[in-house]
């Protein structure tokens, strides 16, 4: 397995690329995503940095988990072909002019709490597809309006890129795997499971109201006041209605403790 730290020590790879993306402390869901990025491509890089541009300056940047050892080891188990960990420098040397904006879309749920957080993930994305020049890249459904921006920008930019979406995996009581869980405390862990709790009693219903009810009901009985409870439209991130039939994505955001951790999950109405 290469280690690449600039574009130019980038490994030549013949044949399908795929690109993971990461910033580090890699888990379970982060496996799971470079196998299914083997199915759709012969050599798979993965990238390992932390975005200091899609963290706000009230979040965790400076104490964002960092186990570079552990997740190169977890790389060459899993038959990655490269992992590409440029430093920030490498990445920023000056500041930018030129930047992706993720538009309304960046501004709504996740993005009316965190300003500016899609415009930083975008404009690393496209850097990263820049520099790595992968036909395929991977990204979790865990972090479903991510997905939709990037595949907006892939559309909206004409990116040569193949965008492919992983299901979320989560720990067996069903708390969906986060770099970030290493924040909770053994209390606060029990009480983030209300967060998936809340998601899967609103799947059990099938009005967005009813859906949207049920899952309110579940945080509100554990004391949760979520930044944003939100049934919306997978591509558009706009909130649905009790007309709209189809795929719709049923999204959380609550603080447990001084950790921020976010849910959701996929919904036929
Ligand atoms: P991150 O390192 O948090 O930026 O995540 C890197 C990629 O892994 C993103 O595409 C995430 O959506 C994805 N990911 C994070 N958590 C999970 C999970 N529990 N299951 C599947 N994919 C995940």
């Amino acid at each position: 397995m290469d280690l690449a730290r600039t574009r130019d020590e980038l490994p030549e790879l013949a044949g399908r690329v795929a690109l993971v993306p990461t910033m580090g402390a890699l888990h379970e869901g982060h496996r799971s995503l470079i196998r299914l990025a083997h199915k759709h491509a012969d050599h798979v890089v993965v990238s390992v940095f932390v975005n200091p541009l899609q963290f706000g300056p009230s979040e965790d940047f400076s104490r964002y988990p960092r186990t570079f050892e552990q997740d190169l080891a977890a790389c060459e188990a899993e038959g990655v072909a490269a992992v590409f960990a440029p430093s920030v420098e490498e990445m920023y040397p000056s500041p930018l002019q030129v930047t992706v904006s993720s538009g309304t879309m960046g501004t709504i749920v996740e993005g009316a709490v965190r300003p500016g957080h899609f415009d930083g993930v975008l404009t690393v994305v496209l850097k990263l597809f820049n520099l790595v020049r992968p036909d395929v890249a991977l990204f979790g459904q865990k972090d479903a309006q991510q997905l939709a921006v990037i595949r907006r920008m892939v559309g909206d930019l004409n990116v040569p890129v193949e965008i492919v979406g992983a299901p979320t995996l989560r720990e067996d009581d069903g708390l969906a795997m986060s770099s970030r869980n290493v924040y909770l405390s053994a209390d606060e862990r029990v009480r983030a499971l209300a967060l998936s709790r809340a998601l899967r009693a609103g799947q059990a219903e099938r009005a967005p109201s009813a859906v949207l009810r049920a899952a309110q009901a579940v945080l509100a009985d554990e004391g949760i006041e979520p930044d944003y409870l939100v049934l919306v439209d997978p591509a558009t991130f706009t909130e649905v209605d009790d007309r709209y039939y189809g795929t719709a994505v049923l999204a959380v955001a609550a603080r447990i403790g001084t950790t921020r951790l976010i849910d959701n999950v996929l919904l036929e109405l």
